[in-house]
């Protein structure tokens, strides 16, 4: 068990079982979750007929959240969002985003979302998921074992790790998330980190499972987990990847691309520099979750999310993609990096 993760076989095995485009198929798995049904653009209605964009009263602008130069040349407009490459670190972003008062109120009554995630066989890919993340953070951890789970949803993670004797506390926006998490007699924090009184390290883990790609300034939340991290704590984050293979060939059609909600589009190189810059060393960064349906629908002509079409080749292997980090998340494991004496 230890050692599991020096393995390559035996890690590539786990990440398979929790990857549904390998384990139950691509057209199946999305609409046994709802995703075929869900509703993608809830701002269509706000765009500008002029311009194609979101009315100009409704977003304000922004640099890049990650290193603060002014908006690159522009990749694509996806529901009326403008996304641009950042020339300096390379992160995709949505440069004119929602107001902060309107992304408020979306994610504190969003649930659409929320639906698909409670389906059970989204769930049943998450738990390995969460399993997989947490058995990779306690190799490096010893001693207390007590986690702030940021974004935690319906709170199957932070279940799945009381279950492991974790004290684990969640953080949660959404309203009626925050009451059913309470109800499940879950600590919950229901308040942005910043307005909290943490004190500084209370928590030996701290856990965003795709998280970090709807935050308007990312670095905020990044302070606030060092802060109240141990100094041998560890903070274990997930994000869709952009520089994955199915966001190369599928570009503004992929689905990672919604701009009212996803914000930023971390590759290896972008997530790597916001994590040394608000103080972190990494411990661990792979990709898990392949998509390789959506890849092979698109090679082949089909609908990358509804599409039957064949094995493109057999040289794409879960392997192959993930070796070359060409996979659809990005898993980022990292330990505070010392702070200096003074
Ligand atoms: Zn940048």
């Amino acid at each position: 068990m230890l050692e599991w993760h020096k393995d390559a076989q035996l890690r590539l095995d786990r990440k398979n079982a929790f990857d549904a485009s390998l384990v139950v198929g691509t057209a199946q798995f999305n609409r046994d979750t709802g995703r075929d049904r869900m509703a993608r653009q809830p701002f269509a209605k706000f765009i500008d007929p002029t311009t194609g964009l979101i009315r100009l009263d409704m977003t304000r602008a922004r640099n890049c959240p990650v290193c603060g130069a002014p908006p690159g040349p522009g990749l694509f407009v996806k529901d009326g969002f403008r996304h641009v490459r950042c020339q300096e670190c390379e992160l995709i972003y949505v440069s004119l985003i929602l107001r902060e008062d309107i992304l408020i109120q979306y994610w504190r009554e969003e649930m659409a979302w929320k639906n698909i995630l409670k389906s059970q066989p989204q769930l049943d890919m998450d738990i390995l998921k969460f399993g997989y993340g947490l058995d990779l953070a306690s190799i490096y951890l010893n001693g207390s074992r007590d986690l702030l789970d940021i974004g935690a949803g319906n709170g199957d993670f932070v279940l799945l790790a009381q279950e492991r004797d974790w004290r684990a506390v969640a953080m949660e926006l959404n309203l009626e998330s925050a009451a059913q998490l309470e109800k499940s007699g879950i600590q919950v924090i229901v308040k942005p980190l910043e307005l909290v009184d943490i004190a500084p390290g209370s928590f030996s883990l701290v856990t965003m499972w795709e998280v970090l790609e709807h935050l308007t300034e990312p670095k905020n939340i990044l302070y606030e987990a060092r802060r109240i991290l141990h100094d041998e704590g560890l903070l274990l984050i997930l994000v869709p990847n952009a520089g994955s293979l199915v966001t190369r060939l599928l570009h503004e059609r992929s689905d990672t691309f919604g701009g009212h909600s996803h914000l930023n589009h971390f590759n290896p190189s972008s997530l790597r520099k916001i994590l040394e810059t608000m103080g972190f060393e990494i411990l661990e960064m792979e990709t898990v979750i392949t998509e390789l349906g959506a890849i092979n629908n698109h090679l082949g002509f089909e609908d990358p999310y509804l599409g039957e079409a064949p094995v493109f080749h057999p040289f794409l292997t879960p392997g192959f993609l993930h070796e070359n980090l060409l996979g659809s998340r990005l898993l980022a494991l990292a330990r505070p990096t010392p702070r200096a004496q003074p």
